[in-house]
């Protein structure tokens, strides 16, 4: 069994495809705001959150990745894709290493230095709607009431937190299906396997 949760449009085929909006045709309507989730200790063999993580309060986060850790079967796997807060930030900042949303196109120091430095290089994308962008990105499109981001992840963060929650054997996903990164996309995506060794520890509240 693999689960898709808070799969949205994305419905993919071989998983159990779960989102708390029904008229999209899923498998299995959740709230998944609402803990524990209706589904087994030990159930599934992976975990799928694509852009999911972050529609969550940050205090939750934790409460959530133990979750899953109940749901998976001992070395199942949990993949995760979040925005990339250490990109959109050079983004919103249009300093080098900022990477047009349009384009792909990433800044180096040099641009700073264009008669035209207001834009992309190699596209006419306007540095407003660069960062325009970013802020979507960062706390969500915003157009209804799921589309509102809560959390915002690094790579490092995510993983230690992860780490601190039972999973290891880490991968960074540098490309998605189409070849294109996921730091093109502002995104990154991680996966990890449930280990074994969790103690069943307290959660640390903050
Ligand atoms: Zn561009």
């Amino acid at each position: 069994m693999k689960l898709n949760l808070g799969c949205g449009a994305d419905l993919r085929p071989g998983y159990v495809n779960v989102d708390f909006r029904e008229h999209l045709g899923v498998d299995n309507v959740v709230d998944l705001s609402i803990l524990p989730w209706p589904f087994a200790s030990d159930f599934a063999e992976e975990i799928m959150m694509l852009d999911f993580l972050e529609h969550f309060p940050y205090r939750d986060t934790k409460k959530i990745l133990l979750e899953c850790w109940r749901v998976l079967v001992p070395d199942g796997k949990i993949v995760i894709q979040v925005p990339d807060f250490n990109v959109i930030s050079k983004a919103l900042n249009f300093e080098a290493g900022c990477i047009c949303n349009r384009c792909g196109y990433k800044f180096t120091r040099e641009d700073n230095l264009r008669a035209d430095f207001w834009r992309c290089r190699t596209c006419p994308q306007d540095m407003r709607d660069i960062m325009d962008a970013a802020v979507a990105r960062l706390f969500g499109g915003q157009d209804y009431e799921g589309n509102f981001h809560y959390a915002a992840f690094t790579p490092t963060r995510l993983q230690i937190l992860l780490r601190d929650h039972g999973f290891h054997e880490f991968e960074h996903v540098e490309r998605n299906e189409n070849g294109e990164t996921f730091e093109q996309n502002w995104n990154f995506k991680l996966i990890a396997k449930k280990g074994s060794l969790w103690d069943g520890g307290q959660l640390q509240e903050f």
